[in-house]
């Protein structure tokens, strides 16, 4: 019988059931939070006497405060997403290795990162996609808006 197998195996178990229980503590943080964000939001809505007296510059703060709620909302979501998609990796016993390529992810990166599912190359390769993605997006924003002032 081999110590050091034992010990790895044990090392292991700790490991995944503190990552369970922290993502699944992590989850339940976000989805009050998000909710409570979404009732604030109705509220204020609602029952905001002076909304509808604000000049130009006080509704574009507001809008860009709303902006800003909802861009958290969204970054909390994908978050959650993660969480989420690192809990089924644990389940499916995937966890630790790389969504796109299946290499192993290294220590270091899930100890500062611990519910990622992409090594750091993949992770690169996606932002650098989803920025790409983002350049063009807007360029055809613009180019429908001028296209709307011809029209
Ligand atoms: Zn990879």
């Amino acid at each position: 019988m081999s110590v050091h197998k034992a010990t790895g195996e044990r090392m292991a178990q700790d490991r995944y059931s503190e990552l369970k229980r922290s993502a699944e503590e992590r989850r339940r943080e976000i989805m009050k939070e998000v909710q409570g964000k979404i009732r604030d939001g109705r509220s204020e809505g609602a029952n905001n006497p002076t909304h509808g007296v604000l000049d130009a510059a006080e509704t574009s703060e507001s809008d860009i405060q709303d902006d800003i709620e909802f861009a958290l909302i969204q970054m909390k979501a994908e978050t959650l997403h993660k969480i989420e998609e690192a809990l089924r990796r644990l389940e499916e016993n995937t966890f630790g290795y790389c969504f796109e390529c299946g290499e192993e992810i290294s220590e270091r990166r899930l100890r500062a990162l611990p519910f990622t599912v992409r090594c750091k190359d993949c992770e690169e390769a996606r932002e650098v996609a989803q920025q790409r993605e983002r350049v063009v997006a807007q360029r055809r924003g613009a180019a429908s808006l001028f296209m709307d002032m011809q029209g």
